[in-house]
């Protein structure tokens, strides 16, 4: 009796090894499949697919395992292939460094932003007129500086608060770029408004409010013009990543990530400037990294130092407000650069960066 014990033991055990090696095989076969899906632009799960594999197999069930069982059985194998397919997309996000090594390149008027230097984008919060924002840039330009910001749509936290010129103030940014030669950033809140702004913009930003209105990322991935990212006010690092992946999975890759604070239970700064982000977001992404020190820090003695440490941990560029009269601005006041501050601000971080910026 043990030794035929001892042989059906034995026989089970060969099963075992059999069934191992089964779903093993089963597995290289369904991360193929992942495979094939992941080019064609669909991870999703296939419950009609699933259906009919659960299906055939009852069918051939001679027992003694109820059907019941049979299925349940099944259904781990199935779920464990799945989530092996999900870990593999996963592992790949379009945006990691995984998928692509080497640095992506965002060309803007001769400034290469992730080329391993600092760039650097000042411009007013928002634009008020062409005056206003002639002003600025023309001492962007007289520092050598290429690239010019000014919000024409601004989310702001009141409704009852100055919300921008809309299209007027698209139409005042493309013609300053036009003038200056400078590249020009403005941000667009409204999926509807994005094949507009092609017309008007050099780069379209999304802003912190609205990075995960996941219907404006598709938008912005659907056009072919670069994008500025800004990390949402309370957003992971990989709630981030997953953002910009939104915007590459249409197709546009032309995307700079920027680092603009996040709420923390901190009073003495507007938001908290998350700094290791930086160093985590060029690992773990192929994108250029910019921080803005405007509206991470809210105070204007925080610039110049917020500038250097982001400098210092490797952001490829610096982004901060100029008005020529901070004062009466209409919105963010309290932080921005007036154009005397702006020259100071430029002399001591050349000075810090050797000049580099
Ligand atoms: C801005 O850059 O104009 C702006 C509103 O910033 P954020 O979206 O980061 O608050
Ligand atoms: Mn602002």
């Amino acid at each position: 009796m043990s030794k035929e014990l001892d042989q059906l033991r034995n026989r089970v055990d060969e099963l075992n090894l059999q069934l191992l090696s089964l779903i093993n095989e089963r597995a290289k076969l369904v991360q193929e499949i992942g495979k094939a899906k992941e080019t064609q632009g669909v991870y999703r799960y296939d419950p009609v697919r699933e259906r009919k594999m659960l299906d055939q197999i009852k069918e051939h069930n001679d027992g003694p395992f109820e059907n019941s069982t049979i299925e349940h059985v099944f259904k781990e194998i199935f779920k464990a292939g799945l989530e092996l397919q999900e870990d593999d997309h996963r592992k790949a996000l379009l945006v990691s460094r995984k998928k692509k090594p080497e640095n992506t390149i965002v060309e803007l008027k001769g400034e290469r932003i992730g080329d391993g230097k600092p760039h650097l984008v000042f411009g007013p919060c928002a634009v008020e007129s062409y005056e206003q924002v002639a002003t600025v840039a023309d001492a962007v330009r007289g520092k050598g500086l290429k690239l010019l910001r000014g919000g024409a749509f601004k989310p702001r936290t009141s409704p009852y608060d100055f919300q921008g010129l809309g299209l007027e103030g698209l139409k005042i940014l493309k013609r300053i770029g036009d003038e200056f030669d400078l590249a020009v950033i403005s941000e667009i809140v409204s999926p509807a408004d994005i094949e507009v702004a092609v017309d008007y913009l050099d780069v379209i930003q999304i802003g912190a409010r609205n990075m995960q209105n996941f219907e404006l990322l598709k938008a912005a991935g659907a056009v072919n013009k670069p994008i500025l990212l800004k990390r949402g006010i309370s957003a992971t690092i990989e709630e981030f990543i997953n953002a910009a992946e939104y915007i590459m999975a249409q197709g546009n890759g032309q995307i700079i990530l920027c680092e603009r604070g996040i709420r923390t239970y901190e009073r003495a700064t507007r938001n908290t400037l998350d700094i290791s982000a930086v160093p985590i977001l060029k690992q773990e992404t192929h994108l250029p990294v910019l921080v803005d020190v405007t509206h991470s820090t809210g105070r204007r003695d925080l610039l110049l130092p917020a500038a250097k440490a982001a400098l210092a941990i490797g952001a490829d560029g610096v982004m901060a407000e100029v008005h020529p009269d901070p004062a009466v601005a209409l919105s963010d006041n309290a932080q921005q650069m007036d154009l005397k501050q702006f020259d100071e601000f430029m002399n001591e971080l050349r000075s810090f960066a050797f000049a580099r910026v």
